[in-house]
């Protein structure tokens, strides 16, 4: 019988095997609120791992808790793998962003849910938000309990290996943007998908932060005023990454770009790329 962990009122964390992006090997299942709660993120695609996830339900049930919803944080395979089956097998509705179900023909959702819907309370009668932050996905919804000061951060931030701006659904000046939205609300904890809760929030969102603009300016410096094709500027712009990583590194490097064209400063034709004066 699987031992969640606690991590605040209201906050229980179950790391659960899922395909995801290495090193990382699972996602955490949270079950939010000790009155009415969500199971966020239902993932694990194993029988035996979903077997855990309904027996977790069951006993927080009948402690009294009312579990209300699948929520998901966003589309990607490793936050919702499991959630049409836990629909039908406990009977739960799917809630989730408008953006996230236009991504998930696959999986019916119930509800959609806006920035600033309360979705869960504790006991005290305090609840948690969710809280709309774009970037990594268009549609990622986080959820924070400012009581507590605790932030349930899905892929916005990792305990455990990288996030990755995606070009293809993803959104560099939405990210950045959001992490920043984030910092604003103070945060004590973030409750990442991946890996362990992290305490410095503040501290760790600056760096995220940081980190991204870094990377920016490398990109930015490494670009010529030539057409260039943006694999050659691995080597400036990535020399820091293992080389194992650059394919990534690659699609990371191409939101970077986006972004640095939408500021004006760098200028596409198909796939080549060049510095503005
Ligand atoms: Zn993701």
């Amino acid at each position: 019988m699987l031992e969640p962990f606690i991590e605040s009122p209201g906050l229980w964390r179950v790391p659960l095997p899922t395909p995801t992006l290495p090193p990382a090997t699972t996602t955490n299942h949270y079950l939010v609120g000790d009155r009415r709660a969500v199971l966020v993120d239902p993932s694990a695609p194993a029988r035996s791992s979903q077997d855990q996830l309904v027996a977790l339900v069951n006993t927080a049930r009948e402690q009294g808790i009312e579990v209300v919803a699948l929520f998901l944080t966003h589309h990607h395979r490793d936050h919702v793998g499991a959630a049409q089956s836990l629909r039908v097998r406990l009977g739960l509705p799917v809630w989730a962003h408008a953006h996230t179900a236009a991504l998930l023909p696959e999986i019916p959702v119930d509800r959609t849910i806006n920035d600033g819907a309360c979705v869960a309370e504790n006991a005290d009668g305090t609840t948690w938000q969710a809280v709309h932050t774009p970037g990594h996905a268009p549609g990622h919804l986080v959820l924070w309990h400012e009581a507590t000061a605790m932030l349930v951060a899905g892929d916005m931030v990792a305990g455990e290996g990288t996030i990755l701006v995606d070009p293809q659904d993803g959104h560099m000046g939405d990210y950045l943007a959001s992490l920043e939205k984030m910092a604003r609300l103070h945060p004590h904890g973030l409750a990442p998908a991946h890996g362990q809760v992290l305490h410095e929030a503040l501290a760790v969102l600056t760096h995220y932060r940081m980190h991204r603009l870094a990377r920016e300016h490398k990109v930015l410096e490494s670009l010529p005023q030539e057409w260039t094709a943006p694999d050659v500027l691995l080597p400036a712009a990535y020399g820091d990454v293992s080389r194992l990583a650059w394919p990534i590194a690659l699609r990371s490097m191409q939101s970077h770009l986006i972004h640095l064209q939408e500021l004006g400063r760098v200028e596409r034709n198909g796939d080549v790329w060049r510095r503005r004066n």
